[in-house]
């Protein structure tokens, strides 16, 4: 049976990867999807196409993050496309997914490079959940994308992992404050995960790649997907303030 039946959600970065899978799945349990991206409007479409060939419901909605005024221009279409949905601007389930990676050594990253990571890795989740919190009716759902690199030393990503570092602080504290409102928070930390990224096709790669998880393979975007949804359902209401390991076993060691 469909577990969000009546529900509306919205999925940062959700044109591609696992924001992607994470839409589509939490449109297959019935809720109404914001899909929203940044400058691919046509994969962002894609994605809406395919929730409605499933026999789902979803919607593009676009908002550049990290800058000023990201917030509150993103909420008021989004606002609008879900009065027009369902009449009201309930807003049930956030998916904080949008995310940038460094891809510098600490040797070189710049000031701006690192404000720019922290800008739309650790103060845009946190914005969007002070103002999606105006919308949130009891028993609401908040699911952060963090990184198993806030455990799994890598010095070429420091920046990175500060940055999802202080992400998975919003759990901790906002659980606590939210217990009341029967609202849940939780971190879910991925693994190194299949995207569009072109090291994804050079074999040896990926099988180096794989070699760090307990189950020999990278992950696939579905199956980070498959716990967003779980969390976002009525069966993890015990759940919150955790950080949820999806790295297929990477942080074993
Ligand atoms: P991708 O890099 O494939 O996609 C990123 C998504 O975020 C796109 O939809 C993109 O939109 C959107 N986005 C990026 N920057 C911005 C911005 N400034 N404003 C608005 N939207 C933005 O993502 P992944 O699936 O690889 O990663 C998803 C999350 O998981 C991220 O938070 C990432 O840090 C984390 N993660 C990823 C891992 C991996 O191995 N892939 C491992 C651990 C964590 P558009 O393309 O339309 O511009």
């Amino acid at each position: 049976a469909e577990r969000l039946t009546g529900r509306t959600a919205l999925v940062t970065g959700s044109s591609r990867g696992m924001g992607r899978a994470a839409a589509i799945r939490l449109a297959q349990e019935g809720a109404l999807v914001a899909v929203h991206y940044n400058r691919d409007e046509a994969a962002a479409r894609e994605v809406v196409t395919s929730v409605e060939k499933d026999g789902g419901r979803a919607f593009a909605v676009r908002g550049e993050l990290g800058v000023d005024g990201d917030v509150d221009g993103l909420f008021a279409v989004l606002e609008e496309d879900l009065r027009e949905r369902t009449g009201s601007t309930d807003l049930h389930i956030l998916v904080n997914n949008a995310g940038v990676m460094g891809g510098v050594g600490a040797d070189e990253v710049t000031p701006e490079q690192f404000d720019r990571i922290f800008a739309v890795n650790a103060k845009a989740p946190f914005f969007l959940i002070q103002r999606a919190l105006r919308n949130m009716p009891d028993g609401g759902r908040i699911i952060n994308i963090s990184s198993g690199l806030t455990r799994f030393a890598n010095p070429d990503e420091i920046a990175y992992a500060m940055s999802k570092g202080a992400l998975e602080q919003l759990a901790l504290h906002f659980a606590k404050a939210l217990g009341p409102r029967r609202i849940t928070i939780n971190s879910v930390a991925p693994g190194i995960t299949r995207n569009g990224n072109p090291v994804f096709d050079i074999p040896e790669v990926v099988e180096q790649m794989a070699g760090l998880s307990a189950f020999g393979r990278v992950g696939e975007p579905e199956d980070v997907a498959d716990v967003v949804a779980f969390l976002a359902t009525d069966e993890a209401r015990w759940i919150t303030g955790s950080f949820v390991d999806a790295t297929g076993g990477t942080l074993l060691g």
